[in-house]
C-alpha cells in the first residue's frame, strides 16, 4: 500500500483512538466534527492527487530506501529537481484548496532528521540513523501522515530549557530505560496534528550542555497511551456550527488546523529515538528542518495566494470595475509579490545540495530570504485584495437573509454588481476573500506567513549569518583598490614621524 487513495487516508486517521478537546470536550468522532473536517479535506487532498495522471510527478517520487513509488510527502529528496518539484506540489495543493494541508511539517521533518542522525552517528556512533531509515520505510509503505513537530510552549523565553520554573515547559526526558524513554512536556501550534498518523518530535532551539533532558528527538503514534490534543480555535470557526451557511464560509470543503500536543509522560521505545541527548546536534536538526519549512512557504502560500488573486480579479469584474487602470495595476502588484515569493522558493531549491547523507538541503540563505518576504508580502496582498473587494465583504448579510422570502428579494436588488452575474456569486467571491483574509484561513494565509517556520527574527539572524559580509567586503576592496597591508604600513610610517 504504498500509494493510499483519499478514501483509505480518511479510513486510516479514523481508526485510530486519537483523544482531540474542542470547547472543553472530549471528542468522540474528531474527523467527522464539521470544525474539523475541512482540515481532513486538505490532507485527502495530497492523497487524491497522488492519483491522477496529470499531477503525479510532481505527487510522487521513486523512493531510494524501497525503490518504490511513494507520494512525495513521504519522499527524502534526491536532487535539486526533487527540491522544485515540492514547491510546485506546494504551489498546487495551495491552488487546489485554498488552505494549509498540513503535510509538508511531516517532510520537511524526515529530511531533517535524516540527515542530521548521519552526522551524529558518524560523531557519536549511536543507531539513530539506522533507526531513522527503518522508520521512513514503515512510513513510505504505509503512506502515512506524519506531524513534524518542533515548537515548545518555551515559557520565558529569556531562558534555557534547564533554567525554566516550570521544567516541562520544553518537551523533556523524565526517564531513561533499558528499553526507551518517557517523555513529558507539549508541543505547541501543532499543524495537521489531528488528521496525523503519528508526530515526529525534534528540539525547538539549539541547546547546551545542561540541557540533555531535552535535547531529544522520536516518533510515537498519535494515539499514543498518554498524548492528548487541545484543538486551536480560528476566527469564524464557529460559523461551520450553523445550518445553511455555505455561501457564509467562503470556502466549505477545506480548512487547516492547529493544535497543542501534550505529552503526558508517553513511552518511546529504543527504536523510534533519534537524538538522546547529544545536545550539540539539537541546534543542527533546528536549522535544517526550518530551512526545509521556509522552502515551503514559497510554494504553499504563492498557491493560496494565486486563489487570492483571482478572487479579487472576480470581485472587480462583478463590480463593473475591471477596466479601471488602478484595479489592474493593484492586480499587477499581487502577482508580482505572488511570484517574487515562488522565486524565492524555486530558487533555494535550485541552489540545493547534498548532504553528507546523501539527501539534498535547500540553499539556506534563499530559504529564509523566501520566509522572510512571506512574513510581508501576503499581508499586503490582502490588503490589496480587500481594497479591490470593497466594504461589503465585511458588512454584507448572511445567506438565510439572502434566501429569505421577504428580505430575500431586497438583498438580491440591492447587492447586485453588473448584470449578467447573479448576486448570489458576487456573495460567494466575497466570502471567500473574507475567509482568506480574516477568517477561518486567514490563519494559515497571515499570521501563519509571520510566525510559522519561524518569526521574523529567527529568519533575519540566519540571514545576518550565511550573508557573509566578509567576502563582500573583500570584493569592494579589490574593486577600490584598497590595499590593507599598504594602508597600515603608511599609517604606522605617519605615526612614527
Ligand atoms: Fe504545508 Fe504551508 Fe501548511 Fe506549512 S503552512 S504545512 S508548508 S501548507
Ligand atoms: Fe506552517
Amino acid at each position: 500500500m504504498a500509494l493510499m487513495t483519499k478514501e483509505q487516508y480518511i479510513e486510516s486517521i479514523k481508526k485510530l483512538d486519537i483523544k482531540v478537546y474542542l470547547f472543553g470536550e472530549l471528542l468522540e468522532n474528531p474527523h467527522d466534527h464539521p470544525i474539523i473536517r475541512p482540515s481532513l479535506n486538505s490532507v485527502a487532498m495530497t492523497y487524491e492527487l497522488a492519483h491522477d495522471p496529470e499531477c503525479e510527478d510532481l505527487m510522487t517520487a521513486t523512493s531510494h530506501l524501497t525503490g518504490e513509488k511513494v507520494n512525495r510527502f513521504c519522499h527524502l529528496h534526491q536532487n535539486p529537481e526533487d527540491l522544485v518539484k515540492k514547491v510546485k506540489m506546494q504551489r498546487l495543493l495551495g491552488q487546489k484548496t485554498a488552505a494549509c494541508f498540513q503535510r509538508c511539517v511531516g517532510m520537511d521533518a524526515f529530511n531533517a532528521v535524516y540527515s542530521t542522525t548521519y552526522e551524529i552517528d558518524k560523531a557519536y556512533g549511536k543507531n539513530y540513523h539506522e533507526n531513522f531509515k527503518k522508520y521512513m520505510e514503515y512510513v513510505q509503505k504505509n503512506d502515512l501522515t506524519v506531524d513534524g513537530a518542533m515548537t515548545d510552549p518555551k515559557g520565558n523565553r529569556g531562558l534555557s530549557p534547564s533554567k525554566q520554573e516550570d521544567p516541562d515547559l520544553f518537551l523533556r526526558v523524565v526517564e531513561r530505560r533499558p528499553d526507551g524513554i518517557v517523555v513529558r512536556g507539549a508541543k505547541a501550534h501543532q499543524t495537521g496534528a489531528v488528521n496525523s498518523h503519528e508526530h515526529l518530535i525534534m528540539p525547538t532551539i539549539a541547546m547546551k550542555p545542561g540541557d540533555e533532558d531535552y535535547a531529544v528527538s522520536f516518533a510515537v503514534p498519535t494515539d499514543a497511551e498518554g498524548i492528548f490534543m487541545i484543538y486551536g480555535r480560528q476566527s469564524c470557526d464557529t460559523r461551520k456550527l450553523e445550518e445553511d451557511v455555505d455561501i457564509d464560509l467562503g470556502n466549505t470543503e477545506f480548512g487547516g488546523h492547529e493544535a497543542l500536543v501534550v505529552f503526558d509522560d508517553v513511552f518511546v521505545p529504543n527504536e523510534r529515538i533519534f537524538l538522546n541527548g547529544e545536545v550539540e546536534f539539537a541546534g543542527m536538526l533546528v536549522e535544517r528542518f526550518a530551512g526545509y519549512h521556509r522552502q515551503s512557504y514559497g510554494g504553499c502560500k504563492v498557491g493560496v495566494g494565486d486563489v487570492l488573486i483571482g478572487a479579487a480579479a472576480l470581485a472587480a469584474e462583478y463590480n463593473g470595475a475591471a477596466k479601471a487602470s488602478h484595479v489592474k495595476d493593484k492586480l499587477i502588484e499581487m502577482t508580482h509579490l505572488n511570484e517574487t515569493l515562488y522565486c524565492c522558493g524555486i530558487a533555494c531549491s535550485s541552489e540545493g545540495y547534498a548532504t553528507d547523507a546523501g539527501n539534498y538541503q535547500i540553499d539556506l540563505l534563499l530559504a529564509n530570504i523566501c520566509k522572510q518576504n512571506v512574513t510581508r508580502f501576503p499581508y499586503e496582498i490582502a490588503r490589496l485584495a480587500e481594497d479591490i473587494a470593497g466594504g461589503l465583504m465585511v458588512t454584507m448579510p448572511s445567506q438565510k437573509d439572502f434566501k429569505h422570502p421577504v428580505i430575500g428579494p431586497y438583498c438580491e436588488k440591492y447587492f447586485k454588481g453588473i448584470d449578467n452575474v447573479p448576486t448570489e456569486h458576487r456573495m460567494r467571491v466575497l466570502r471567500l476573500i473574507e475567509n482568506l483574509t480574516l477568517g477561518t484561513a486567514a490563519v494559515g494565509y497571515r499570521t501563519e506567513s509571520m510566525h510559522g517556520a519561524g518569526s521574523p527574527q529567527a529568519q533575519r539572524i540566519m540571514i545576518a549569518r550565511q550573508g557573509n559580509l566578509e567576502f563582500k567586503k573583500d570584493l569592494a576592496k579589490r574593486i577600490a583598490k584598497v590595499d590593507e597591508a599598504s594602508i597600515s604600513e603608511r599609517q604606522a610610517a605617519a605615526t612614527i614621524k
